[in-house]
């Protein structure tokens, strides 16, 4: 799928203006290390931002590395993590991951995606939240406000149903070099404040001049 440069480059430069002008400093938006990325998408799956973030900063005082949490009892993972629910899952998920890297990359995260994906309980999301927020690669990172935002502003060059991986494809082409942890910051904060379920904000919407639901309506 091809998008016409100029559209391209309309949204993106507006994009990233937006977030960074708006950006909400959330504790592991401040310090990015691959780790704390790790800790705050597994605290935000199914949760909301508020909840993970009256969690995470005690989390990481707790277990401040890949270390302390091998060296933990799952037991005193999950009880940090009760308030945010699904505390067993979480838990095991997160110290399943930790035995993995400690044992298999003494305790780092490797740099690529392929190896990032074979980690227990790291799915392409947080994959590309640790590559790009926590490593400053380039890389997608599509979740389900995401996709809906890109589904609404290219609804032209998708298909008619557009499965995951052809909007990540999207993503990728639209994804700039230079300050695509801005960029992906801003798909998720225009899907959790504009482009919302509930309907589009049009009005607020930085993007509106480059979206085709919005020049459609
Ligand atoms: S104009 Fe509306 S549909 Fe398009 S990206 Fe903005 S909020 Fe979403």
């Amino acid at each position: 799928m091809k998008i016409e440069d100029r559209r391209k480059e309309g949204f993106v430069t507006n994009l990233i203006k937006w977030e960074k002008d708006n950006f909400r400093p959330f504790p592991w938006r401040k310090d990015t290390a691959p780790y704390r990325v790790f800790i705050a998408e597994v605290l935000l799956k199914r949760t909301t931002s508020k909840a993970a973030d009256r969690v995470f900063n005690e989390f990481i005082e707790k277990f401040p590395d890949i270390k302390s949490l091998c060296n933990a009892e799952v037991e005193d993972i999950e009880e940090v993590l009760k308030p945010i629910g699904l505390y067993n899952q979480r838990g095991k998920g997160i110290k399943e991951a930790a035995q993995f890297i400690k044992e298999k990359y003494d305790g780092e995260f490797p740099g690529g995606l392929k190896e990032i994906l074979d980690i227990p309980h790291i799915g392409p999301y947080t994959g590309g939240a640790i590559l790009s927020i926590g490593m400053g690669k380039a890389a997608p990172m599509v979740d389900s406000n995401v996709f809906r935002v890109v589904t609404r502003a290219f609804k032209n060059v998708l298909s008619e149903k557009p499965l995951q991986k052809e909007v990540v494809k999207l993503v990728e082409e639209l994804l700039p070099e230079k300050d695509h942890e801005y960029f992906n910051w801003g798909l998720i904060d225009l899907g959790s404040l504009i482009c919302t379920y509930r309907g589009c904000h049009k009005e607020d919407c930085p993007v509106k001049n480059f979206c085709n639901f919005y020049n459609e309506d």
